[in-house]
């Protein structure tokens, strides 16, 4: 079997991690559960500049790379893959960081995990030609058995796969969101969704 994990706020905690930044650059002191936007410029109160000088410091390779892991997220990919099973790491970060997000995924102990970019927020920066960007239209060709997403944005890359169950990893800004079907289910924790993938290679 097949799962799409995003990156940024499934794997590691990228918004803490810009939070902290944002304190740090511009004395501006948002606690987590008021990060109710995915958009960080109206979650932060940023104006535009300066949320162009956070997106340029958050992506320098040693910032990147210090993102904390949410705990459990490499053991329980880990125990799937060791049944057979592949990951898949499809990020909407830059490709401009492949190189920083490879390293991070190799040096947590994912190394089996494969990795693309896909313009899931319609940045149009990436490099069509590059190996590692995902066209849509590519991946609207692959075929996952479930998801892990934090962002009601990126649901809509999931509706030409109907059946796949996506897990939406709990954060503060998908809590009011509608689930576009009954193939989605909230998820707090890595366990239990370690839990729930072990559960389905048994059947
Ligand atoms: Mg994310």
């Amino acid at each position: 079997m097949r799962i799409y994990v995003d990156f940024d706020d499934c794997l590691c905690e990228t918004a803490k991690a810009l939070a902290d930044i944002t304190a740090r650059l511009f004395g501006k002191v948002i606690p987590y559960e008021d990060i109710r936007f995915f958009d960080l410029r109206e979650s932060f109160g940023l104006t535009e500049e300066e949320y162009k000088e956070l997106m340029i410091e958050a992506h320098r390779p040693e910032i990147l790379f210090s993102f904390e892991e949410i705990p459990g997220a490499v053991k329980a990919l880990n125990d799937w893959m060791d049944l057979g099973n592949e990951v898949f790491i499809i990020t909407g970060r830059p490709l401009t960081s492949a190189e920083v997000s490879r390293r991070w995924l190799d040096e947590h102990g994912l190394k089996r995990a494969r990795m693309y970019f896909l313009d899931k927020y319609g940045r149009n920066l990436n490099d069509k030609d590059n190996e590692l960007n995902l066209e849509p239209e590519d991946f609207y060709k692959m075929h996952f058995d479930y998801a892990v997403e934090d962002s009601p944005i990126a649901f809509k890359f999931f509706e030409h796969l109907p059946d796949m169950k996506v897990m939406v990893f709990d954060r503060p800004w998908n809590r009011d969101c509608t689930f576009p079907g009954g193939n989605y289910s909230r998820c707090t924790e890595w366990g239990k969704i370690r839990d729930r993938l072990m559960a389905g290679c048994k059947k």
